[in-house]
């Protein structure tokens, strides 16, 4: 490789200046390659970094056929010396959580012997092990990282010789490349890892997991540290406090307020139902009986009141064909139509075709929705059924 890594040298570099080696067209803009530079290129799960080359933004930064290649919008020219600059607060943003990571993949390490086996840096940090953790287990895990943060400890960045290598018990243990680099916090983890990471555990600030989901054959763990995790919690906070309010329930109790509501909802519901039905009950009345096609139009029925009523026609009033219409906004309906002597199969097409509806089921019976008033409904029936 023609580029010194200053990165690697100095995490906390934001500046430098650095001699144009190479600036070639690409596809998406120009290639520049440099003889030493801060910026991060993607790789190891951490995203490249963003700045600027004498002004000009640095979109990407990769590592192309062993080289690492800064892609600019603008040219810049071989031999020129140009001045770097390090978006830093994106950056600080990566080595708080690629150090986080560092600490909870090392403690599930050294509890459960798992081994980190996918990791990506997105909106949240995703990282994969090859067994299974409860939430329990990730508390417990949370906690020792977060003690071991409070604690202050030093980021230790070594290039070990090959001897030494051989008797260490590191994670990611793959390439036996030159140069393995080692980073390593007493007690909590070593990992041979490129990335950028801060000095000391203090500077990550806070490590918040946020679930642990079954994946593959292990557990898929999301988790925000520094910054990013204290602005996640205060939103949190927030969310959690305008739901406390609205339920009237101070911080920390705001699920039992959703229970109690669940209940009343609960409650609620099965009144609804048993009005419903006593208004089935008057309405069965007024119905013909034995009728080829009985259309009903409805408005407001509870979702499985409409089945229902369906259900009381076809086996109370025999009809060939019933079909129940249920508006639920201004010429929007549902509909559930069963029927002994059609195939709704075919007809069910063309009644959505011709009402701007979908929804389909078997020959017996089908549900719906559709756009239409209810005189068009009528007609359409009238043809269609
Ligand atoms: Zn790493």
């Amino acid at each position: 490789m023609k580029t010194r890594k200053l990165y690697e040298e100095d995490a906390y570099l934001k500046s430098f200046s650095a001699k144009v080696l190479e600036c070639t067209a690409g596809k998406k803009g120009y290639e520049v390659i440099l003889d030493e530079t801060a910026f991060y290129p993607e790789g190891g799960g951490q995203p490249s970094d963003r700045g600027t080359l004498n002004g000009i933004p640095v979109k990407d930064v990769r590592t192309k056929n062993g080289e690492i290649v800064h892609m600019t919008a603008e040219p810049l020219t071989a031999g020129e010396t140009v001045q770097g600059v390090i978006d830093f607060e994106r950056r600080f943003d990566l080595m708080q959580n690629h150090s986080g990571e560092h600490m909870v993949s090392g403690i599930i390490h050294n509890l459960f012997g798992y081994d980190n086996v996918g990791f990506h840096m997105g909106d949240v940090i995703q990282i994969d092990f090859n067994g299974s953790l409860t939430w329990e287990d990730c508390r417990k895990v949370e906690r020792l990282a977060n003690e071991a943060v409070q604690r202050n400890m030093e980021v230790h960045i070594d290039y070990p010789d090959q001897e030494t290598l051989d008797q260490l018990d590191y994670r990611s243990k793959k390439e036996l490349g030159e140069d393995i680099r080692i980073v390593s916090v007493d007690g909590i983890d070593i990992c041979a890892c490129c990335g950028t990471h801060v000095r000391k555990t203090g500077e990550i600030g806070i490590i918040k997991l946020l679930s642990a989901e079954k994946h593959k054959q292990g557990v898929r763990i999301e988790m925000v540290s520094g910054k990013r995790a204290y602005e996640y919690l205060a939103m949190v906070y927030d969310d959690n406090h305008e739901a406390g309010t609205l339920l009237s329930k101070p911080a920390g109790q705001s699920a039992e307020g959703i229970r109690h509501l669940q209940e009343v909802i609960r409650e609620k519901d099965s009144a609804l139902r048993e009005l419903s039905d006593r208004y089935f009950d008057l309405y069965m009345n007024t119905v013909e009986e034995g009728q080829d096609v009985l259309v009903l139009i409805e408005k407001n029925l509870q979702k499985n009141a409409v089945q229902r009523l369906v259900n009381r026609c076809v086996e109370e009033k025999h009809p060939g064909t019933c079909a129940v219409f249920n508006e639920t906004g201004e010429n929007r309906f549902t509909y559930f139509i069963v029927s002994r002597t059609q195939n709704l199969r075919e007809k069910g097409k063309e009644l959505n075709a011709r009402l701007r509806g979908k929804g389909g089921g078997s020959a017996e019976m089908i549900q719906g929705s559709l756009n239409a008033s209810a005189e068009e409904i009528r007609e359409a029936v009238k043809e269609i059924l």
